[in-house]
């Protein structure tokens, strides 16, 4: 049977062995509600308490204002609509034309809805310009909701100064930031190192920890409405009975990660992300004409590469590396099966033949030199492949380029 190399680690992570471990008794064995009086539910309640305080801690935030969730998608959606349900006479949004379908998509409705948004643009290396930030605050914006780094691209949004910029124009605009792919890869001890961050949200499954967890950070001055309305679950603010299990598994997740940052592990990622990256693009750029490196002027994640090959069709490149057992992925895993070029790479004003060849690698805390080896090996051979058969691809001609006296 083909080994599985897993290079989609932004789409999802596997569950870390001690996670797993963490949280099994808790659907074996402590299945109790939280919410029951007798001493079985109160200590579920108790170890509820523990989790939110320990990933409170994580932050540098009170644990009052960590809200569990489902998932990131749940925690963007009450971030923005809370906010704005709170804030009736503010009706204009601010966000960023590369943001996750779960705020991208959301701003869309709210737009069919009557609010009004405006979508910041990028450069062609997928970075904003924080003047445009500046030129679209109006009195009536109620949220300003940038990511963190971009899913697709791995390019970092500096959003201290530009939580900064919004809030000392108008303390009463609240910044919101999706920090789904930077848990776990950048500093987020918010106090350090962006204060003016009124919510943060993020998933589990990113970090090692099972899907359908997520969670919602909101300072505890920010006004907002909840959005899942019934029991008194965390503070009313997200009715419904906790998903004990998966909380215990987050908090392991944030524990291992605290673990490697405090142990300084060189082999540890990110220099183990960054390092198979790096090795990836060079190999790519030095071998394979017609490549480009996407956001590669811009500060990126360590483990995130978005490689366009000119003329071929990026889902015929996932097929060929998935038939050697390799996984990665075009654009977000939210969007394939759509075959428009990703929303990331056009806002980049990606030309056409490299937007639509576009894989992203996004390597993780499992993967090993020899998974990059065997990726080294195939690659070239499924892109010559391809472009054999590509219209858009002139092999002579591209011979011709790379040594024009022959
Ligand atoms: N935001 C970003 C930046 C993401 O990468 C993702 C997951 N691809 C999400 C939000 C949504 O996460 P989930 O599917 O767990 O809700």
């Amino acid at each position: 049977m083909t080994k599985t190399i897993y290079f989609d680690n932004n789409a999802t992570t596997p569950i870390a062995p001690e996670v797993f471990e963490a949280m099994t008794p808790f659907l074996r064995d402590f299945y109790f509600n939280p919410g029951s009086l007798y001493a079985e539910g109160e200590k579920v309640a108790q170890t509820l308490n523990d989790c939110r305080k320990t990933i409170a801690a994580f932050f540098d935030v009170d644990s009052d204002e960590i809200i569990f969730t489902g998932s990131a998608t749940e925690a963007n959606n009450m971030a923005i609509k809370g906010v704005l349900e709170a804030n009736p006479d503010r009706r204009h949004i601010i966000t960023t034309s590369v943001e996750h379908p779960s705020v991208l998509e959301l701003c869309k409705d709210l737009e069919r809805r009557g609010y009004q948004v405006t979508y910041l643009p990028v450069d062609q290396s997928g970075q904003l310009d924080p003047l445009d930030l500046i030129d679209s605050l109006r009195d009536d914006t109620a949220i300003v909701s940038i990511m963190h780094a971009n899913n697709e691209t791995g390019v970092i949004f500096p959003i201290d100064k530009l939580s900064k910029i919004v809030k000392k124009t108008d303390p009463m605009i609240v910044f919101h930031t999706d920090a789904t792919q930077t848990v776990g890869k950048l500093p987020l001890v918010l106090s350090e190192v962006a204060p003016y961050v009124d919510m943060l949200s993020m998933s589990g499954h990113k970090i090692y920890a099972p899907k359908g967890v997520g969670l919602l950070y909101r300072k505890k001055l920010v006004l907002a409405r909840p959005q899942i309305i019934g029991g008194h679950q965390e503070r009313g603010q997200r009715a419904g009975t906790e998903n004990v299990a998966s909380i215990v598994a987050l908090t392991r997740a944030f524990e291992l990660i605290s673990k490697a940052h405090q142990d300084l592990d060189p082999m540890a990622e990110p220099a183990l992300e960054r390092r198979l990256r790096d090795s990836l693009e060079r190999f790519v750029l030095n071998n394979i004409s017609g490549t480009k490196i996407n956001g590669a002027k811009a500060e990126r994640l360590d483990g995130t590469a978005s490689i366009s090959f000119q003329g071929i069709e990026g889902e015929g490149l996932i097929y060929g590396l998935s038939k050697e057992g390799i996984c990665c992925s075009t654009g977000s895993a939210c969007s394939s099966g759509n075959l428009e070029p990703s929303h990331v790479l056009a806002a980049m004003k990606l030309p056409f033949e490299y937007a639509h060849g576009t894989l992203r690698f996004s390597f993780g805390r499992y993967n090993t030199q020899e998974d990059l080896d065997k990726l080294l090996e195939v690659l070239p051979k499924v892109v010559k492949n391809l472009r054999r058969l590509s219209p858009y691809w002139d092999d002579e001609l591209d011979q011709f380029r790379a040594d024009p006296l022959k």
